[in-house]
């Protein structure tokens, strides 16, 4: 593996960070390489490349670290994470600008705690094939460069597994969870620096911490419909997966809605839906508070940063409201103008009342071909009339994926990898790579059958 690092988070005070190399594992396999990714990284594998990406050998010139945060998780405060299984080798300035390197599953940290540091195949591909689909249908995400496997069992509730690391990159892994770590620690050298820095790489323009919040929170609202014009729901929004940035982070037990219900939840230790489905923009807002709540110590007058920090915060309601009409009206092929709220709300009403696939329901307007699965729906046929009058469906079948990631194809791609079989996921993979064509196995665009369906998703740590 070779590239030219530049890691700019070492300049940061040393009490950030530690510098951690990836534990080597028994016996690196090759699963995953994205090549094209690589090209435009400016990264370059030889045929060793397995060896890297499992932690046996580290590119020349990089000092890996572990970062330091602190989180929310569940609404439950947590002083110390950090990263617990992941290192981050370095960045490096390629075509995307400044790009993290980071290893997850790469062995114990400081940060580990009770924890192994290491993953498993399944969480593991499962974030490979949806960070690549996020990206495929525009949405902000990590993304996937590589993953191998590393010769070792792995033990989870489940039994052994065998083990593996993804090798993922981002604009940054500065979390919400990063600055509450400094905040809650009253230490304002790392937390200014920590500003500072986030400031200058992802947001050039803010001239103080105001504009910042202003900007995350317009980056997480915007982030936030998006995830919901494609039925996606992350399962774990905790402030220590919730990027500054408005990427999405940390693939857990995400998943994507097949029948649309509001109130879906697939994370098994989401007990209380916290983080469902239409819960997804007041936990974002929820998160935002919380890094307004992190800045504080940096105010010069506390008055007055409380003052206009509750504004920008009780404002992401309203950022969100205009993010997400957007969102539907182009879904609906509504032009700017049209009174889309209520097409839109209707349209939803009606899906969630005949318990309909999200994604087919969506694909199906612009295919007048297609006998639609809303047809029964009593209300159907004069609300279709009076769609058709104002939409213009040439770009809707650019707009709604007709592949998404559904959750029975990945559990059966997940089952045929522990048996040592990668066809399916190529297969799917290649799929996901063009989400607005239809595939040539036609399985990958319709819902489960009723003994297909997955009911809940693991976290898989
Ligand atoms: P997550 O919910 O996966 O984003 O992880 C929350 C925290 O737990 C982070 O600090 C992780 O680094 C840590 N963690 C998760 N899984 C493991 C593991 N297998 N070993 C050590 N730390 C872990
Ligand atoms: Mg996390």
């Amino acid at each position: 593996m070779r590239a030219s690092w530049d890691t700019s988070y070492l300049s940061l005070p040393e009490q950030m960070y530690r510098k951690q190399k990836p534990i080597p594992v028994p016996k690196p396999s090759p699963l995953v390489l994205n090549t094209q990714l690589a090209k435009k990284l400016g990264v370059s594998f030889g045929s060793d490349w397995a060896e890297y990406i499992a932690g046996n050998k580290v590119s020349q010139g990089a000092t890996p670290l572990t970062q330091a945060y602190a989180g929310h998780q569940f609404g439950n405060w947590n002083p110390q994470l950090g990263d617990g299984r992941a290192v981050l080798l370095g960045e490096v300035t390629g075509e995307f600008g400044r790009m993290d390197i980071q290893l997850k599953g790469s062995g114990r940290t400081h940060w580990s705690r009770g924890g192994d540091g290491r993953a498993w195949l399944g969480p593991v591909l499962r974030e490979y094939i949806v960070s690549e689909a996020m990206h495929k249908l525009n949405i902000p995400t990590t993304r996937a460069l590589a993953a191998a496997g590393t010769g070792e069992s792995i033990y989870r509730e489940e039994g052994p597994l065998p083990g593996a690391v993804i090798c993922r990159t981002a604009t940054s892994h500065i979390r919400v969870g990063t600055f509450q770590y400094f905040a809650s620690r009253n230490d304002h050298e790392a937390l200014e620096a920590l500003l500072n820095y986030t400031i200058n790489r992802h947001y050039p323009k803010a001239k103080n911490s105001n504009d910042f919040l202003e900007m995350a929170v317009q980056a997480q609202a915007e982030l936030i419909a998006k995830w919901m014009g494609v039925g996606f729901i992350h399962g774990v929004m905790n402030t220590d997966n919730s990027h500054v940035a408005g990427i999405t982070v940390d693939y857990g037990p995400c998943a994507f809605m097949d029948n649309f219900a509001p109130k879906r939840v697939f994370s098994a230790i989401d007990r209380q839906g916290r983080y469902a489905y239409g819960n997804q923009p007041s936990i974002g807002a929820w998160n935002m508070a919380q890094l307004a709540t992190a800045l504080l110590p940096l105010a010069s007058n506390r008055d007055i940063a409380i003052e206009s920090f509750t504004e920008i915060i009780n404002g992401f309601e309203k950022v969100f409201d205009i993010e997400y009409k957007q969102v539907f009206s182009s879904k609906l092929g509504l032009p700017s103008e049209a009174e889309s709220d209520f097409l839109t709300n209707k349209f939803l009403e009606m899906m969630a009342h005949e318990n309909v696939d999200f994604t087919q329901s969506f694909r199906a307007l612009s295919n007048p071909d297609i006998d639609h699965i809303l047809r029964p729906h009593p209300e159907f046929s004069n609300w279709y009339d009076q769609w058709r009058e104002v939409a213009d469906i040439s770009e809707m079948d650019s707009i709604n994926p007709a592949v998404i990631p559904r959750n029975h194809i990945i559990e059966i791609m997940i089952n045929q990898a522990i048996s040592g079989n990668m066809d399916y996921f190529t297969e799917f993979h290649s799929a996901l790579r063009n989400p607005y064509s239809i595939p040539k196995n036609l399985l990958f665009t319709i819902p489960p059958t009723p003994i297909e369906v997955v009911k809940n998703t693991f976290c898989g740590t």
